[in-house]
């Protein structure tokens, strides 16, 4: 590898929040000095390496000099991830060209002149480039899981956003992550959105859209007195739950919400009847319940849970409470249901598996232990940068799927990284065909 060039000077310094390393080039295509461009497709995986370990990747070509041209059709370039080329605009760096790509894939890295001059930039650029090279090469099978990404009331919620923007222009106010994505979020900020925890983050009179995981009345009420504009971008689905509860509450029941204490949704769903209602988690929860009358107990459900662990705590309530009502249809959002079936469907056949999701988002994380249930290993990653070279280390096939709330795009970019990798052929299993789709709430509606 070259030297970092010791003249290089830093654009920022160490500390104050800066990575160690400072900024490096992340190559998205190799520039030979003849001949056509190497594309980088997994240009995502290495930027995601070099950010662990301490830099801020940026993107760009990275042009090679006449002496360190990358083999064409095969071969790392050098053999054994040895010495890469250098940019002539970017200083030392380190390059490959992935064995028996056809057409060339490379991967590589430099410093700029803001990279923090030393050894450890250095190997943490080599090191990046070759844990990568290490499981790259071999051919890959991926199985999409569909249904999969996008459903209707997150569709649906980032619409509003969008309407509300687009008729009333920046700022608009959102209460919570309009879903739970740190992609679809950051999309909307840039356009305007604001973001807050609590309304009194909110400047009064101003456009506030409520999220889709829904809020409780006491929300609404917080809202009106503050004279807010709001637009509830709750999902339909969530709202009928909502209404389950104040049903079941109004005849006397105690309400027996299974969920997960502190999501957005079972706080909304618990502030319907919050003097009726208790929380269950999982069947040992069960035991320990005390309700004003064993005859009269109902239970309801938090949307995105995992189907077969909730058929468990509902089996549980009902031996305890022979009596126990139940919602007329399962709340468990047909989105939830059919993205579990999707994944059940290929996990089996997956070496490992990866879900597209937030950390945040219930719907994506199930998704996760379902495979783990099974026995395979999975992962959830935000982006593609997120994936770990040991993740795919002697793996053919890759079981691919998205949380609800994770943008079709993220999917394809993963595909597009691996396929940097070596070469990759994609399968979609479809279970079902989804057709929901929700109207959109009044007060977002076009004029
Ligand atoms: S996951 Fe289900 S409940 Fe949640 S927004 Fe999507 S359709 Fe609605």
């Amino acid at each position: 590898m070259s030297r970092t060039p010791q003249t290089a000077a830093p654009a920022t310094a160490p500390g104050g929040g800066d990575p160690p390393l400072g900024e490096v080039l992340v190559a998205d295509r190799l520039v030979p000095p003849h001949g056509p461009d190497v594309p980088c497709p997994a240009a995502d995986l290495v930027a995601g390496e070099l950010s662990r370990r301490g830099a801020r990747p940026v993107r760009g070509a990275l042009r090679l000099p006449e002496s360190r041209r990358p083999a064409a059709g095969g071969g790392v370039t050098p053999p054994s991830g040895g010495e890469g080329a250098a940019g002539a605009d970017h200083g030392g760096g380190y390059t490959a060209v992935v064995a028996g790509s056809d057409p060339p894939r490379g991967l590589g890295a430099a410093p700029t002149a803001a990279t923090v001059p030393g050894q450890a930039g250095e190997s943490a650029l080599r090191e990046a480039v070759d844990a990568w090279l290490a499981v790259a090469g071999a051919a890959r099978t991926v199985l999409l899981a569909a249904p999969r990404s996008f459903c209707a009331g997150v569709e649906r919620a980032i619409e509003v956003v969008e309407q509300v923007l687009q008729q009333r222009g920046g700022p608009v106010y959102v209460r919570k992550q309009i879903v739970h994505n740190t992609r679809v979020v950051a999309g909307l900020e840039a356009r305007g959105a604001v973001f807050v925890d609590e309304l009194d983050e909110v400047p009064e009179g101003a456009a506030v859209v409520f999220s889709a995981h829904g809020v409780s009345p006491q929300v609404h009420r917080q809202a009106a007195e503050r004279g807010l504009h709001v637009v509830d971008a709750a999902c339909p689905l969530v709202t009928k739950v909502h209404t389950e509860a104040r049903r079941f509450a109004s005849r006397g029941d105690t309400v027996v919400l299974i969920g997960h204490g502190g999501h957005e949704e079972v706080e909304g769903t618990l502030g319907q009847a919050p003097a009726r209602t208790v929380l269950v988690e999982a069947p040992e929860d069960v035991a320990a319940l005390e309700v004003a009358d064993p005859e009269r107990v109902a239970y309801l459900t938090q949307t995105t849970l995992a189907v077969d662990e909730t058929a468990e705590v509902v089996d549980a309530l009902r031996a305890r409470f022979p009596s126990l009502r139940g919602p007329a249809s399962d709340d468990i959002c047909y989105a939830t249901t059919n993205r579990q079936d999707a994944l059940a469907a290929i996990a089996g056949e997956s070496d490992v598996v990866l879900v597209v999701g937030s950390a945040n988002s219930s719907n994506s994380v199930r998704l996760v232990e379902l495979a783990q249930r099974r026995g395979v290993p999975a992962h959830l990653v935000d982006d593609t940068g997120e994936i770990r070279p040991e993740w795919l280390a002697g793996v053919r096939t890759v079981g691919l799927t998205a949380g609800a709330s994770a943008p079709p795009g993220l999917v394809e970019e993963v595909v597009a990284a691996l396929g940097g990798l070596g070469p990759v052929t994609v399968h979609e299993r479809e279970v079902t065909r989804e057709t929901v789709h929700f109207a959109l709430p009044s007060a977002a509606r076009r004029s």
